[in-house]
């Protein structure tokens, strides 16, 4: 195998904002008792001032501040890869590319914001930052930044992978953080879940409604979001900003920008510096990866709904399955999430993003060739961009296209070998599909808008 390493980029100096190139500004957040906007009263009780105000910022341009672009030199600028033994596997005529954020210290791109959310909220004195975890990628991501900062986490994990996948949890903890199960016995919400289902696996929403109640109960706490907000697609601008660098260097333009979409935060970071060409005219497709078992750009609604399950906090309007969707434990635990970050979805509504769902068991055959041709072992959740862009290259092998596609590889997989064990062992089942969960009657799928 040759050296397919490409121009190295520089560590950006400054975040991009998409929000002043959007045809219009996302819907604003609602109150959930009063529906109206939520002041910025309510915001700053939430989350630092800083990531308040760069929420709305109309500034195109936000400045990293030097520690943050400091802590990014641990693993930053990361490489831009060709992916050519796959190219020539699917004997395609497309060129495909990939940015490589496996190399980060907590194995994934959730470290871009981590780290900047723990500096704010070091800067500006609160004593902990609360939030929620899905497999334990954005809680490992935030342990670590809180660390380096000298900040306290504290972490509600979705309890299906909290029991069953304990690797990332020792991760956090080795950090020095605090995580508890979701749901679970340590607020009202979670004991109210477990007294109607002691067995419940939990949710990305469950573990949300945990954070926010503990937040509102303690004043030295602020909320920290792995995805949802648009600060967060803000921070991780950088990927985006390298990849785009990277591409100019080579003297290549791309047709095709892949990503995975649990909310849509990796989605955001890499292809919104590119999201101007395509309102200027250029032919670019922006393509999100969904897993069929919870494919929320792909079959939801553009409506307002709650970001957690408990619907007690802000309303965002956004592509959404309904809170009380509570997604089939599939083994992309990043992507079991019932809403898309409201930029994504305004960005999917005004027909910028495009969007594929994709079965469990080809997304991990695509995860597991892609390793056995380059060597590297994605996280499940960028095996959907894989699956996503080798379809694509198939579709230009068809159409004789030399198109060039570009995936954002999001993760590593190298804490998620019990769920490649179970596919190369032929054990991996793919869950119910969303659409068949729907015409089943699941009653959380029939919970009314806006309860
Ligand atoms: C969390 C995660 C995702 C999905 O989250 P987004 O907010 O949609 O980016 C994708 N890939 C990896 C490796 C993750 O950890």
């Amino acid at each position: 195998m040759e050296r397919h390493d490409l121009p190295a980029a520089r560590i950006p100096k400054r975040w991009y904002n998409v929000l002043p190139d959007l045809p219009r500004a996302p819907d604003d957040f609602l109150d959930p008792r009063t529906r109206e906007p939520v002041g910025t009263e309510y915001m700053e009780r939430l989350l630092p001032k800083a990531l308040v105000a760069q929420e709305t910022s109309p500034e195109r341009w936000i400045a990293i501040p030097e520690e943050v672009r400091a802590a990014y030199r641990l693993w930053r600028p990361t490489p831009l890869y060709r992916a050519l033994a796959l190219e020539r596997h699917l004997d395609t005529p497309a060129e495909i590319y990939f940015k490589y954020e496996g190399a980060s210290p907590s194995g994934s791109h959730k470290l871009n914001s981590a780290l900047a959310q723990a500096y704010y909220a070091k800067l500006e004195g609160h004593e902990r930052l609360v939030t929620d975890t899905g497999a334990g990628q954005w809680g490992s991501a935030l342990s670590m930044a809180c660390s380096l900062f000298g900040i306290k986490a504290l972490v509600y994990m979705v309890r299906a992978s909290y029991e069953t996948k304990p690797y990332r949890r020792h991760f956090m903890e080795t950090f020095g953080q605090e995580v508890l199960p979701s749901p679970g016995p340590h607020t009202e919400f979670g004991r109210t879940l477990l007294k109607e289902a002691p067995d419940h696996p939990g949710s990305e929403a469950t573990a949300v409604s945990e954070a926010l109640e503990t937040v509102r109960l303690n004043d030295g706490d602020r909320f920290s979001m792995g995805a949802f907000a648009g600060h967060v697609l803000l921070h991780q601008t950088v990927v985006g900003l390298e990849t785009r660098e990277q591409l100019e260097e080579l003297g290549k333009q791309p047709d095709f920008l892949v990503a995975s979409v649990g909310c849509g935060s990796n989605m955001g970071g890499f292809a919104f510096p590119f999201v101007g060409d395509k309102l200027d005219g250029r032919d670019l497709t922006i393509l999100a990866a969904e897993p069929a078992a919870c494919p929320t750009l792909t079959s939801g609604t553009y409506r307002y709904d709650f970001a957690d399950a408990s619907g007690l906090g802000p309303m965002a309007r956004t592509y959404t399955l309904g809170h009380g969707f509570v997604p089939p434990p599939i083994h992309s635990g990043g992507l079991r999430y019932h809403g898309a970050a409201p930029l994504v979805g305004l960005a999917r509504h005004e027909g910028i993003i495009d969007s594929r769902a994709y079965a469990q068991k080809a997304v991990f055959e695509a995860g597991t060739l892609f390793a056995r041709l380059h060597g590297l072992l994605p996280a499940p959740e960028s095996a959907h961009a894989i699956r996503a862009a080798m379809d694509l290259a198939v579709e230009c092998r068809e159409q004789r296209r030399r198109a060039v596609i570009v995936f954002c590889y999001s993760g590593h997989g190298l804490l998620d070998l019990g769920a490649y064990g179970s596919y190369t062992a032929g054990e991996m089942a793919d869950t119910e599909p969303y659409e068949a969960a729907l015409a089943a009657g699941d009653p959380a799928l029939a919970a009314p808008a806006g309860r």
